[in-house]
């Protein structure tokens, strides 16, 4: 894939920058640059999402006949590109990277009338129910329990660490329908089109950094539509594990890595150094940088040989091994953010960091963000499957050849 020297291509950037430039409101330029995971604060992202859908950009990665933008593999990079350059808020990913992506590949003609449109403009917000207490790793040990009732399941059981599931109007989730046979084959996938049901109970969770990102949920005699199934029952494994592969790798994450390089390398020049200079000078730094810096080329080589239908795509192995290599490199960046922050990192600024609350951070945005990402990123290794796991299935696929 070559970027360069490409004039059509070349307009195309002329293009998306012009837009990038005007269509954000400072509300939302602001939340990018107060964006510490990969979530963005929410009520900016979803406001942002409904402009880009507006202009039919909300979804690179979908086909155009669901509402995707039809673009080459070099347009979505750049796009990527650009959009990282100017710090913008990534768009949540559980609508239009998990469920919009599996509703298209494996939903009824009726859930995709009835789900995508909302996904696609940012109208709906879908929380992702796997995880429960005892069951994260080993998800087919869920308990969560789905009764059939006439055209009803009826839930009883709780999920946590579902993620932002207290701003969210729906879900979607697994069950257990059966205990016969090995604990993969009771599992359904069902999408919940409310999250207010009778009996449904949502509490956040505060993290780390001493915010409200995860939830626990609780289920007493739920019943939901069993038109919300997606597949067969008792097929839900197949189901989840086909999302999956949209959550571990179909996203470009490349240009956001660079971009936390660009920003870790400016900040590091206004930094003196104990040593004389300031730290951008100084060699361990330089070396710590520079060891960052070229795992993120490889990573965005990877990353381009998948996006481009490379055999490489379709291995089994690769989506693990792309969480393993992105999660890591996210720790590092936020490493060296707050190394080159110091003690401006230390104060925890709540308010301060709060999209539109005006209150002024006690340092740079720089050093306001630094901690709280930090803290947050230690969490990459674990959601969507942790890191032991993932290598323990890329070990797994190899020995198999
Ligand atoms: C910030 C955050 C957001 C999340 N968002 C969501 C969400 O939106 N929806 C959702 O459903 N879930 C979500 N999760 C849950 C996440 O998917 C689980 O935490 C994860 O799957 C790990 O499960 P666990 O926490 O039960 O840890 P465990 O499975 O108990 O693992 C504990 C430790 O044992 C290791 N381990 C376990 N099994 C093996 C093995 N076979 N081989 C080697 N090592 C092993 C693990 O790697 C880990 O180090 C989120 C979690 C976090 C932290």
């Amino acid at each position: 894939m070559n970027l360069d020297r490409d004039p059509a291509l070349e307009a195309f950037r002329t293009e998306v920058a012009a837009f990038l430039d005007t269509a954000p409101t400072d509300a939302i330029r602001e939340a990018g640059r107060r964006t510490t995971s990969a979530f963005a604060p929410f009520d900016q992202a979803m406001q942002w999402q409904r402009i880009l859908n507006d202009k039919g950009w909300a979804a690179p990665g979908w086909p155009a006949e669901y509402g995707g933008t039809g673009w080459s593999l070099e347009q979505r990079y750049v796009f990527s590109e650009e959009y990282a350059r100017r710090d913008l808020p990534p768009l949540l990913p559980n609508g239009l990277q998990m469920v919009g992506p599996l509703i298209i590949d494996k939903g009824t003609d009726e859930q995709k009338k009835r789900y995508l449109p909302g996904i696609l403009s940012g109208a709906d917000y879908w929380t992702q129910g796997y995880s429960e207490p005892g069951s994260g790793s080993d998800l087919a040990s869920l308990r969560c329990s789905a009764v059939r009732d006439g055209d009803d399941y009826v839930i009883n059981g709780s999920k946590i660490w579902t993620t932002l599931a207290h701003r969210a109007n729906r879900m979607f989730m697994l069950v257990r329908t059966s205990t016969d046979g090995p604990k993969q084959a009771g599992i359904t996938f069902l999408l919940l089109d409310r999250v207010d049901y009778p009996g449904m109970q949502i509490r956040p969770i505060v993290n780390l950094a001493g915010e409200e990102e995860q939830c626990e949920v609780f289920f007493e005699d739920v019943r939901v539509p069993a038109s919300g199934r997606v597949g067969e029952e008792n097929d839900g494994w197949a189901i989840s594990k086909h999302l999956l592969t949209y959550e571990r790798g179909a996203s470009v994450t490349a240009p956001r890595m660079r971009r936390h390089l660009e920003q870790i390398r400016a900040a590091a020049r206004t930094v003196p150094s104990p040593y004389g200079g300031n730290l951008a000078d100084d060699p361990v730094f330089q070396r710590d940088l520079g060891e960052v810096a070229a795992d993120v080329i490889s990573f965005e080589c990877v990353e381009k040989l998948i996006h481009s239908g490379h055999p490489m795509a379709k291995d089994p192995a690769t989506p693990s091994m792309n969480k393993v290599l992105g999660s890591e490199i996210t720790q590092r960046l936020t490493v060296l953010r707050t190394r080159v922050a110091g003690v401006g990192a230390v104060p925890r600024q709540l308010e301060a960091i709060e999209v539109g609350s005006g209150v002024e951070p006690l340092g740079s945005e720089f050093e306001l963000t630094a901690m709280p990402w930090y803290l947050n990123s230690r969490a990459t290794t674990i959601y969507a499957g942790t890191n032991e796991v993932q290598r323990d299935l890329v070990a797994r696929t190899l020995g198999r050849r």
